[in-house]
């Protein structure tokens, strides 16, 4: 029996098969939706690859008319390659879903009421929502005997505090608009909570954690005694850091002054404030992390400033954290970015004396994660933790499949 994860995008699929009894990964894989030339027009083609534990890796074009098929199609492959059958069928369905408001705050089943929570939310994440909605009817038509069950990228931060998510704006956005911060990469920051905890050989309860997740798309959450107290994406996952292609936080006054004095109508500024902004925008050379540190390792001044930007706004958050948090146990460092770049972690923490924050320089260098990178006197520990968000869902997924309440 398997438990197959599902992390829906908008324009591709990632997902995984886990073995139900022991949670081992028996298969990943990505469906990309933007192979074809057109595929919203139904005329385009999605290219699939699938990379069982053992064996060789699959590569498939599928002929297919929209997402639903697409992803429909691609469970075929599954079947056909026999990772699921009638001798080994899925047991349960786990999807990661982006938004589940303040309506939804823990992993549930999904049935046509939760559907219609996380329909109500579509205008929070326009192109996540629709897409997971889509891919839960896919995975129902593919496995109508399985539950389906839904992890929520915003469940983590279900007890922030009204100080931390009220926006200083008129009361009544609030009220009558859900204009709030509500947080975002959620199972992630869960999961990295537990690791450093069993890492630290200590129980969640006693640690205060600042989290941050650096990959295309960044955030940081404070934790404390195992419970999200802030993160740094807010309404939408724009906020926060800078990211590879997103804004991350600008000064407002900037989206009000270019509309207004330099007529930027508001769908050209949505495009450049999540697809040209970011390392991206600053560097004008790449959305691309490591590409960005060996263009500037060669003496690309724009890529060196696109990292000075990137660093420095890491830095001052995990600051401000440590602040909210009154002082540090562990700052992890996780995503592609987090786990990958020593050179990020290095400038990030460098001077971080004063808030209990050691590296060891040699540590930070060789060791990959998971590992603490810390100085051995240092008050705080540095930990590099490799996120598993699919086997967060994969767990959970079971333990609902298996009947307990979440
Ligand atoms: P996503 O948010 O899409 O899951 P990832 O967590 O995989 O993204 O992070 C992607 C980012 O990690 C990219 O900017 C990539 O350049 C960066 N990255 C991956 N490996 C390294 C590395 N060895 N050194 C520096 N950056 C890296």
């Amino acid at each position: 029996m398997g438990i197959l994860v599902i992390n829906a995008g908008s324009s591709s699929v990632k997902f995984a098969l886990f073995r139900f009894d022991t949670l081992e990964t028996e298969a990943r894989g990505l469906l990309d939706l933007t192979a074809g030339p057109d595929l919203a027009a139904g005329e385009g083609r999605a290219a699939l690859t699938l990379r069982p534990s053992k064996g060789e890796v699959l590569t498939r074009r599928l002929d297919v008319p929209g997402y639903h098929a697409a992803v429909v199609a691609a469970l075929g492959v599954l079947a056909e390659v026999g990772l699921c059958s009638q001798q080994r069928p899925v047991r349960v369905v786990g999807h990661r879903l982006i938004h589940g408001g303040e309506a939804i705050r823990q992993p549930v089943r999904i049935d046509p009421e939760v559907k219609q929570v996380i329909r109500q939310y579509t205008h929070l994440a326009p192109l996540h929502i629709p897409a997971g909605l889509e891919a839960i009817a896919a995975t129902e038509e593919a496995f109508p005997h399985a539950p389906q069950v839904g992890l929520f990228d915003t469940a983590f931060f279900a007890h922030v505090p009204p100080a931390a998510y009220i926006y200083p704006l008129p009361y009544e956005w609030y009220e009558q608009w859900g204009i709030r911060r509500y947080g975002f990469h959620g199972t992630s920051h869960a999961y990295c909570t537990e690791r450093a905890a069993e890492m630290l050989g200590r129980p969640a309860e006693e640690l205060r954690l600042v989290i941050c997740h650096l990959g295309h798309g960044s955030s940081a959450t404070a934790v404390d005694a195992g419970v999200a107290v802030t993160n740094t994406m807010g309404f939408t996952p724009l906020e926060g850091f800078m990211m590879g292609t997103r804004c991350g936080t600008v000064d407002p006054g900037i989206l009000l002054h270019v509309m207004r004095e330099k007529g930027l109508p508001v769908e050209q500024l949505d495009e450049t404030l999540h697809k040209r902004s970011g390392l991206l925008g600053v560097s004008g050379l790449s959305a691309d992390f490591r590409e960005l540190e060996q263009a500037a390792a060669a003496g690309h001044s724009r890529a060196r400033l696109a990292l000075d930007v990137y660093t420095h706004r890491v830095k001052a958050t995990i600051g401000s954290l440590v602040a909210v948090l009154g002082g540090l146990d562990a700052l992890v460092f996780t995503g592609g970015i987090g786990e990958n770049s020593h050179r990020l972690r290095g400038e990030a923490c460098a001077g971080l004396g004063c808030l209990g924050i050691a590296l060891d320089p040699q540590r930070n260098l060789q060791l990959r994660p998971d590992a603490d990178l810390a100085a051995s006197g240092s008050p705080a520990r540095v930990l590099a933790i490799h996120t598993r968000e699919d086997y967060m869902i994969a767990r959970e997924a079971k333990r609902l499949a298996a009947g307990a309440r979440g």
